[in-house]
Protein backbone atom coordinates (compact mmCIF):
# COMPACT_ATOMS: atom_id res chain seq x y z
CA UNK A 1 0.00 0.00 0.00
CA UNK A 2 2.92 2.64 1.44
CA UNK A 3 6.28 1.75 0.87
CA UNK A 4 9.40 4.22 1.90
CA UNK A 5 12.45 2.71 0.78
CA UNK A 6 15.38 5.00 2.53
CA UNK A 7 13.28 8.25 2.49
CA UNK A 8 15.28 11.61 3.43
CA UNK A 9 13.21 14.74 3.15
CA UNK A 10 15.60 18.00 3.70
CA UNK A 11 13.43 21.26 3.12
CA UNK A 12 16.06 24.07 1.68
CA UNK A 13 17.53 26.15 3.94
CA UNK A 14 17.25 23.32 6.64
CA UNK A 15 20.27 21.73 7.85
CA UNK A 16 18.80 19.05 9.67
CA UNK A 17 16.46 16.37 7.69
CA UNK A 18 12.95 16.16 8.66
CA UNK A 19 13.19 12.27 7.75
CA UNK A 20 16.51 10.83 7.93
CA UNK A 21 16.41 7.02 5.97
CA UNK A 22 13.01 6.12 6.77
CA UNK A 23 12.17 2.60 5.70
CA UNK A 24 8.68 1.28 5.99
CA UNK A 25 5.93 -0.61 4.70
CA UNK A 26 2.42 -0.25 5.33
CA UNK A 27 -0.14 -2.82 3.94
CA UNK A 28 -3.46 -3.12 2.80
CA UNK A 29 -6.25 -2.60 5.78
CA UNK A 30 -3.70 -1.66 8.16
CA UNK A 31 -4.57 1.17 11.31
CA UNK A 32 -1.30 2.82 11.94
CA UNK A 33 -0.71 5.73 14.11
CA UNK A 34 2.52 7.95 13.50
CA UNK A 35 3.66 9.38 17.07
CA UNK A 36 6.65 11.63 17.56
CA UNK A 37 6.79 15.46 19.65
CA UNK A 38 6.18 17.46 17.40
CA UNK A 39 8.47 18.60 14.28
CA UNK A 40 9.78 14.91 14.65
CA UNK A 41 8.24 14.84 10.58
CA UNK A 42 4.79 13.51 10.56
CA UNK A 43 3.53 16.06 8.99
CA UNK A 44 6.60 15.36 6.20
CA UNK A 45 5.40 12.00 5.62
CA UNK A 46 1.93 12.34 4.94
CA UNK A 47 2.94 15.20 2.47
CA UNK A 48 5.19 13.07 1.16
CA UNK A 49 2.39 10.15 0.65
CA UNK A 50 0.24 12.60 -1.16
CA UNK A 51 3.22 13.69 -3.76
CA UNK A 52 2.49 16.92 -2.58
CA UNK A 53 6.82 17.12 -1.61
CA UNK A 54 9.30 15.13 -3.19
CA UNK A 55 12.20 12.97 -1.05
CA UNK A 56 15.56 14.42 -1.32
CA UNK A 57 16.48 10.76 -1.09
CA UNK A 58 14.84 7.27 -1.61
CA UNK A 59 11.81 5.70 -2.99
CA UNK A 60 8.57 5.61 -2.23
CA UNK A 61 5.67 3.49 -3.07
CA UNK A 62 1.81 3.82 -3.38
CA UNK A 63 -0.79 1.73 -4.23
CA UNK A 64 1.74 -0.22 -6.31
CA UNK A 65 3.03 3.40 -8.02
CA UNK A 66 6.09 4.88 -7.43
CA UNK A 67 5.40 8.80 -6.94
CA UNK A 68 8.87 9.88 -8.84
CA UNK A 69 7.30 8.37 -11.67
CA UNK A 70 3.20 9.88 -11.68
CA UNK A 71 3.76 12.93 -13.88
CA UNK A 72 2.35 16.28 -12.62
CA UNK A 73 -0.71 16.31 -14.62
CA UNK A 74 -1.14 12.59 -13.30
CA UNK A 75 -0.86 13.88 -9.93
CA UNK A 76 -4.42 14.85 -9.53
CA UNK A 77 -5.87 11.32 -10.69
CA UNK A 78 -3.77 9.73 -7.77
CA UNK A 79 -4.70 11.40 -5.32
CA UNK A 80 -8.67 10.41 -5.52
CA UNK A 81 -7.42 7.10 -4.40
CA UNK A 82 -6.48 9.06 -1.25
CA UNK A 83 -8.43 10.76 1.71
CA UNK A 84 -7.24 13.73 3.80
CA UNK A 85 -8.71 14.82 6.67
CA UNK A 86 -6.87 17.99 9.35
CA UNK A 87 -6.68 18.95 12.49
CA UNK A 88 -8.64 22.11 11.58
CA UNK A 89 -11.22 20.58 9.14
CA UNK A 90 -10.83 22.63 6.27
CA UNK A 91 -14.39 23.14 5.51
CA UNK A 92 -15.91 25.35 2.99
CA UNK A 93 -17.48 27.84 5.23
CA UNK A 94 -20.18 29.48 2.69
CA UNK A 95 -21.36 25.53 1.71
CA UNK A 96 -23.82 23.57 3.48
CA UNK A 97 -22.75 20.01 4.79
CA UNK A 98 -24.00 18.13 1.98
CA UNK A 99 -22.16 21.08 -0.57
CA UNK A 100 -19.09 20.67 1.29
CA UNK A 101 -18.99 16.55 1.13
CA UNK A 102 -20.53 17.18 -2.83
CA UNK A 103 -17.89 19.74 -3.89
CA UNK A 104 -15.36 16.89 -3.90
CA UNK A 105 -17.29 14.79 -6.38
CA UNK A 106 -18.25 17.80 -8.96
CA UNK A 107 -15.03 18.46 -9.11
CA UNK A 108 -14.13 15.37 -9.80
CA UNK A 109 -17.16 15.22 -12.49
CA UNK A 110 -19.30 12.77 -10.93
CA UNK A 111 -22.63 12.81 -12.23
CA UNK A 112 -25.78 14.76 -10.09
CA UNK A 113 -27.47 11.22 -9.61
CA UNK A 114 -24.39 9.57 -8.15
CA UNK A 115 -24.02 12.75 -5.91
CA UNK A 116 -27.06 12.81 -4.81
CA UNK A 117 -27.04 9.21 -3.32
CA UNK A 118 -23.40 8.82 -2.40
CA UNK A 119 -23.46 12.45 0.17
CA UNK A 120 -26.59 11.24 1.94
CA UNK A 121 -25.22 7.37 2.14
CA UNK A 122 -21.77 9.03 3.57
CA UNK A 123 -23.04 11.74 5.47
CA UNK A 124 -25.89 8.51 7.32
CA UNK A 125 -22.42 6.68 8.10
CA UNK A 126 -20.81 9.46 9.52
CA UNK A 127 -23.52 10.11 11.75
CA UNK A 128 -25.07 13.42 10.46
CA UNK A 129 -27.65 12.31 8.60
CA UNK A 130 -30.11 14.87 9.69
CA UNK A 131 -27.87 17.94 9.70
CA UNK A 132 -26.65 18.05 5.87
CA UNK A 133 -28.55 21.41 5.31
CA UNK A 134 -26.56 23.06 8.26
CA UNK A 135 -23.20 25.49 7.68
CA UNK A 136 -20.03 24.14 9.30
CA UNK A 137 -20.52 27.45 11.58
CA UNK A 138 -23.65 25.46 12.99
CA UNK A 139 -21.76 22.15 13.56
CA UNK A 140 -19.33 21.24 16.78
CA UNK A 141 -16.19 20.76 16.36
CA UNK A 142 -16.81 16.71 16.73
CA UNK A 143 -19.25 17.38 14.08
CA UNK A 144 -17.36 19.23 11.48
CA UNK A 145 -14.48 16.83 11.49
CA UNK A 146 -17.16 14.29 10.63
CA UNK A 147 -17.94 16.31 7.99
CA UNK A 148 -14.25 16.68 7.21
CA UNK A 149 -14.37 12.67 7.25
CA UNK A 150 -17.11 12.34 5.21
CA UNK A 151 -16.02 14.40 2.59
CA UNK A 152 -12.58 12.54 2.53
CA UNK A 153 -14.21 9.14 2.23
CA UNK A 154 -17.04 9.90 0.06
CA UNK A 155 -15.32 8.65 -2.92
CA UNK A 156 -14.25 5.07 -1.19
CA UNK A 157 -10.53 5.72 -0.92
CA UNK A 158 -7.83 2.87 -0.60
CA UNK A 159 -5.94 4.94 1.80
CA UNK A 160 -7.18 7.72 4.91
CA UNK A 161 -4.34 10.15 5.98
CA UNK A 162 -5.22 11.93 8.90
CA UNK A 163 -2.76 14.49 10.36
CA UNK A 164 -3.86 15.17 13.71
CA UNK A 165 -7.66 14.60 13.29
CA UNK A 166 -8.53 14.89 17.19
CA UNK A 167 -6.00 17.98 17.57
CA UNK A 168 -8.45 20.51 18.27
CA UNK A 169 -10.95 18.40 19.99
CA UNK A 170 -12.14 17.20 23.26
CA UNK A 171 -11.52 13.50 24.56
CA UNK A 172 -15.03 12.05 24.49
CA UNK A 173 -15.39 13.86 20.87
CA UNK A 174 -11.96 12.16 19.63
CA UNK A 175 -12.99 9.22 20.92
CA UNK A 176 -16.50 8.99 18.62
CA UNK A 177 -13.91 10.28 15.67
CA UNK A 178 -11.73 6.95 16.89
CA UNK A 179 -14.85 4.87 16.76
CA UNK A 180 -15.61 6.28 12.81
CA UNK A 181 -12.13 6.29 11.63
CA UNK A 182 -12.08 2.24 13.15
CA UNK A 183 -15.25 1.80 11.08
CA UNK A 184 -14.05 2.94 7.82
CA UNK A 185 -10.86 0.77 8.76
CA UNK A 186 -13.00 -2.32 9.11
CA UNK A 187 -14.91 -1.60 6.07
CA UNK A 188 -11.72 -2.23 4.16
CA UNK A 189 -9.73 1.55 4.15
CA UNK A 190 -6.06 1.48 5.19
CA UNK A 191 -5.73 4.40 7.70
CA UNK A 192 -2.54 6.54 8.69
CA UNK A 193 -3.08 8.91 11.69
CA UNK A 194 -0.76 11.41 13.11
CA UNK A 195 -1.20 11.94 16.25
CA UNK A 196 0.13 13.34 19.56
CA UNK A 197 -3.22 12.15 21.45
CA UNK A 198 -1.42 8.97 23.99
CA UNK A 199 -4.79 8.40 25.31
CA UNK A 200 -6.32 7.45 21.84
CA UNK A 201 -2.81 5.31 20.87
CA UNK A 202 -2.64 3.15 24.19
CA UNK A 203 -6.82 2.63 23.93
CA UNK A 204 -6.68 1.52 20.00
CA UNK A 205 -3.88 -0.73 20.77
CA UNK A 206 -2.77 -0.80 16.55
CA UNK A 207 0.38 -0.60 15.05
CA UNK A 208 2.48 2.66 16.41
CA UNK A 209 4.75 3.99 14.25
CA UNK A 210 6.98 6.63 16.11
CA UNK A 211 9.13 9.36 14.95
CA UNK A 212 11.78 10.90 16.32
CA UNK A 213 14.12 14.11 15.15
CA UNK A 214 12.83 12.34 11.54
CA UNK A 215 14.10 8.76 11.85
CA UNK A 216 12.08 5.68 12.95
CA UNK A 217 12.84 4.87 16.07
CA UNK A 218 9.75 2.23 16.77
CA UNK A 219 7.63 0.65 14.90
CA UNK A 220 5.02 -1.97 16.93
CA UNK A 221 2.13 -4.07 16.71
CA UNK A 222 -0.81 -3.86 18.56
CA UNK A 223 1.01 -0.59 20.33
CA UNK A 224 1.22 2.21 22.98
CA UNK A 225 1.99 6.03 22.70
CA UNK A 226 5.17 5.33 24.79
CA UNK A 227 6.52 2.10 25.65
CA UNK A 228 9.57 0.10 27.36
CA UNK A 229 10.69 -1.48 24.16
CA UNK A 230 13.83 -0.05 22.89
CA UNK A 231 14.66 1.07 19.64
CA UNK A 232 16.15 -1.99 17.64
CA UNK A 233 17.84 0.05 14.49
CA UNK A 234 19.96 -2.43 12.29
CA UNK A 235 22.39 0.19 12.19
CA UNK A 236 23.01 -0.72 15.75
CA UNK A 237 25.19 -3.25 16.65
CA UNK A 238 24.22 -5.70 18.98
CA UNK A 239 24.77 -6.19 22.25
CA UNK A 240 27.58 -8.56 23.05
CA UNK A 241 27.42 -11.43 25.25
CA UNK A 242 29.45 -9.37 27.79
CA UNK A 243 27.99 -6.67 27.62
CA UNK A 244 24.87 -8.59 28.42
CA UNK A 245 26.49 -10.18 31.28
CA UNK A 246 27.53 -7.29 32.66
CA UNK A 247 24.09 -5.80 33.15
CA UNK A 248 22.85 -9.36 34.74
CA UNK A 249 23.97 -9.12 38.31
CA UNK A 250 23.26 -12.84 39.55
CA UNK A 251 22.25 -15.55 37.67
CA UNK A 252 19.25 -15.12 39.40
CA UNK A 253 18.57 -12.02 36.93
CA UNK A 254 15.41 -9.61 36.76
CA UNK A 255 13.79 -9.76 33.84
CA UNK A 256 14.12 -6.02 33.14
CA UNK A 257 17.77 -6.93 32.89
CA UNK A 258 17.46 -9.46 29.76
CA UNK A 259 17.13 -7.32 26.17
CA UNK A 260 13.75 -6.57 25.23
CA UNK A 261 12.44 -8.14 22.31
CA UNK A 262 12.60 -6.84 18.93
CA UNK A 263 9.47 -4.77 17.57
CA UNK A 264 6.97 -7.22 16.12
CA UNK A 265 6.79 -6.63 12.82
CA UNK A 266 3.42 -6.17 11.09
CA UNK A 267 1.89 -9.27 9.09
CA UNK A 268 2.25 -10.32 6.09
CA UNK A 269 -1.74 -11.33 6.27
CA UNK A 270 -5.08 -9.47 6.85
CA UNK A 271 -4.75 -7.27 9.62
CA UNK A 272 -6.27 -8.47 12.86
CA UNK A 273 -10.05 -8.05 13.01
CA UNK A 274 -11.01 -4.84 14.37
CA UNK A 275 -14.23 -4.28 16.77
CA UNK A 276 -15.33 -0.50 17.47
CA UNK A 277 -15.48 -2.03 20.91
CA UNK A 278 -11.89 -1.46 21.13
CA UNK A 279 -12.38 2.39 21.34
CA UNK A 280 -13.73 4.00 24.56
CA UNK A 281 -17.24 4.73 24.43
CA UNK A 282 -18.53 8.47 23.46
CA UNK A 283 -20.75 11.09 25.15
CA UNK A 284 -20.90 11.95 21.66
CA UNK A 285 -25.12 11.59 21.36
CA UNK A 286 -24.88 11.53 17.29
CA UNK A 287 -22.66 8.40 17.94
CA UNK A 288 -25.38 6.22 18.05
CA UNK A 289 -25.71 6.77 14.12
CA UNK A 290 -22.72 5.22 13.39
CA UNK A 291 -22.84 1.64 12.22
CA UNK A 292 -21.15 -0.97 14.12
CA UNK A 293 -18.13 -2.69 12.87
CA UNK A 294 -18.34 -6.21 13.15
CA UNK A 295 -15.06 -8.27 14.79
CA UNK A 296 -15.02 -10.37 10.96
CA UNK A 297 -11.83 -10.49 9.49
CA UNK A 298 -11.43 -8.18 6.57
CA UNK A 299 -10.29 -10.73 4.10
CA UNK A 300 -14.15 -12.11 4.69
CA UNK A 301 -15.47 -8.50 4.38
CA UNK A 302 -17.12 -7.86 1.37
CA UNK A 303 -14.53 -5.82 -0.72
CA UNK A 304 -15.98 -2.46 -1.92
CA UNK A 305 -15.98 -2.08 -5.85
CA UNK A 306 -13.45 0.22 -7.21
CA UNK A 307 -13.15 1.31 -10.34
CA UNK A 308 -9.59 3.33 -11.74
CA UNK A 309 -12.13 6.42 -11.59
CA UNK A 310 -14.10 6.08 -8.76
CA UNK A 311 -11.52 6.15 -5.97
CA UNK A 312 -11.71 8.44 -3.13
CA UNK A 313 -12.54 11.72 -3.22
CA UNK A 314 -9.84 14.21 -1.36
CA UNK A 315 -9.72 17.84 -1.17
CA UNK A 316 -9.79 18.83 -4.49
CA UNK A 317 -7.00 20.32 -6.42
CA UNK A 318 -7.23 24.17 -6.44
CA UNK A 319 -6.34 24.30 -10.12
CA UNK A 320 -9.14 21.70 -10.86
CA UNK A 321 -12.14 23.61 -11.53
CA UNK A 322 -14.27 25.42 -8.28
CA UNK A 323 -16.49 27.53 -9.68
CA UNK A 324 -15.78 31.21 -10.74
CA UNK A 325 -15.44 33.14 -7.61
CA UNK A 326 -14.85 30.71 -5.65
CA UNK A 327 -12.11 31.29 -2.85
CA UNK A 328 -11.00 28.38 -0.67
CA UNK A 329 -11.02 28.68 3.05
CA UNK A 330 -7.60 27.83 4.68
CA UNK A 331 -6.79 24.69 2.01
CA UNK A 332 -4.15 24.66 -0.18
CA UNK A 333 -1.30 25.89 2.99
CA UNK A 334 1.14 28.21 1.75
CA UNK A 335 4.79 26.65 1.77
CA UNK A 336 7.03 27.08 4.20
CA UNK A 337 9.65 26.57 1.59
CA UNK A 338 8.25 29.17 -0.90
CA UNK A 339 7.73 26.64 -3.76
P1 LIG B 1 5.37 17.16 12.81
O1 LIG B 1 4.22 17.06 11.89
O2 LIG B 1 5.78 15.88 13.45
O3 LIG B 1 5.19 18.26 13.83
P2 LIG B 1 6.77 18.29 10.51
O4 LIG B 1 6.81 17.26 9.48
O5 LIG B 1 5.77 19.37 10.37
O6 LIG B 1 6.65 17.59 11.95
O7 LIG B 1 8.20 18.98 10.62
C1 LIG B 1 9.40 18.25 10.69
C2 LIG B 1 10.57 19.21 10.61
O8 LIG B 1 10.61 19.79 9.31
C3 LIG B 1 10.48 20.38 11.57
O9 LIG B 1 11.77 20.70 11.99
C4 LIG B 1 9.90 21.48 10.72
O10 LIG B 1 10.28 22.74 11.20
C5 LIG B 1 10.50 21.20 9.38
N1 LIG B 1 9.63 21.61 8.25
C6 LIG B 1 8.40 21.15 7.98
N2 LIG B 1 7.90 21.69 6.85
C7 LIG B 1 8.86 22.53 6.40
C8 LIG B 1 8.98 23.40 5.26
N3 LIG B 1 7.99 23.48 4.36
N4 LIG B 1 10.11 24.10 5.13
C9 LIG B 1 11.12 24.01 6.02
N5 LIG B 1 11.09 23.21 7.10
C10 LIG B 1 9.98 22.48 7.30
MG1 LIG C 1 2.36 17.99 11.97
Amino acid sequence: MIRFEGVTKTYPGTSRPALNSVDLEVLKGEFVFLVGASGSGKSSFLRLVLKEDRPTKGRIFVLGQELAAISSGKVPYFRRSLGVVFQDFRLLPNKTVFDNVAFTLQVIGKSKGFIQEAVPDVLKMVGLGGKQNRYPHELSGGEQQRVAIARAVVNKPAILLADEPTGNLDPATSAGIMTLLATINANGTTVLMATHDAGIVDSMKRRVIELVGGQIVRDERQGAYTTTVPVQKPSRPEPSFDDLAAAVPTPAAEPAATPAPAPVPAPASAPVPVTVEEVAPTTDPIEVLVPAATAAPLAEKPVVERTPTSTGAVIPEPGSGPPPGFQWPTAPQPRRDGR
